[in-house]
């Protein structure tokens, strides 16, 4: 029985502002052990639920957020970045299941710290219908032929989880009251919950089925500026659809990923961009 766990930052108990999120920021230590914390609670329940291995992959910002020093050692650890396949890296068919932890609400909506892979994104979607990296990710599993257990975070992503795809179970750690603003558990109770949900869903783990796959898909990003959407446009494949809308039309789910970390990128070069090209002439 091997383990794979995604851990993102925003959907941990006791995280809710952005200097929590944030390397340099006042609150990141604390939110480091945070994470660290629930990750071993998740890492705990597996083996409880039987696992023989546990993959980690650190899957917020940096990608290198987990205090290793504290961390159980009976799981592996993935951890920096750039990552190919970035939240769901290190993920193969040799893994039984798939574990969630401390996920967030896609952009354009409520939830805490709510974003979908770059916090510039102001919307992602997969044919026409906006998506969380949840989602995604939960797509990419489905291509080595491996199911999502377990998702956990706030009640809102927990909730889109429940309503997409309804065999995934789910831990609410805490309930969102803006976009920075949250009523959480106590992070001691949240690892108790996750713990015991990840037993449950180990144990279970040949019950899950994976996510439904489809030969082509649409991914469209709404990007934050004018000059972002211009550089995205310049990738080959890419169609500028609105003034800060590029689609593509791909065949992979790795494309998918592949090309959000693309324009991630050039969301943030279109931020910063105006200048660097202004100061070229
Ligand atoms: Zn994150």
């Amino acid at each position: 029985m091997q383990v794979y766990i995604s851990v993102d930052m925003e959907g941990i108990a006791g995280i809710a502002t952005l200097d929590q999120i944030v390397r340099g920021g006042q609150g990141y230590p604390r939110a480091q052990a945070l994470m660290t914390a629930e990750t071993n609670a998740a890492i705990a329940g597996a083996f409880d639920g039987g696992a023989d291995s546990v993959l980690v992959n650190d899957s917020h910002g940096t990608m290198d957020n987990l205090i290793h020093a504290d961390l159980d050692p009976r799981a592996r650890i993935l951890f920096g970045s750039p990552k190919l396949q970035c939240m769901a890296e290190g993920l193969t068919s040799d893994h039984d299941v798939a574990l969630f932890i401390g996920y967030h609400a896609p952009a354009g909506g409520p939830g805490v710290l709510a974003h979908t892979f770059s916090s510039l994104f102001t919307d992602v979607r997969l044919d026409g219908k906006s998506v969380s990296e949840s989602d995604v990710n939960t797509l990419y599993a489905a291509t080595a032929g491996v199911p999502v257990g377990l998702v956990t975070g706030d009640d809102v992503i927990c909730g889109l989880v429940n309503a997409s795809n309804p065999g995934i179970e789910t831990v609410v750690v805490k309930q969102a009251h803006g976009w920075s603003a949250t009523n959480s558990l106590p992070p001691s109770l949240a690892r108790d919950a996750v713990r015991d949900a990840a037993k449950r869903v180990v144990q279970k783990a040949d019950t899950f089925k994976p996510a439904e796959l489809r030969d082509d898909w649409v991914l469209e990003i709404d990007h934050p500026t004018i000059t972002a959407a211009e550089f995205a446009e310049s990738v080959p494949g890419s169609r500028r659809t609105s003034a800060r809308t590029i689609e593509h039309r791909l065949d992979s789910v790795e494309d998918i990923i592949g090309l959000i970390t693309v324009n991630y990128q050039l969301a943030s070069a279109g931020i910063s961009g105006i200048v660097t090209i202004a100061s070229r002439r």
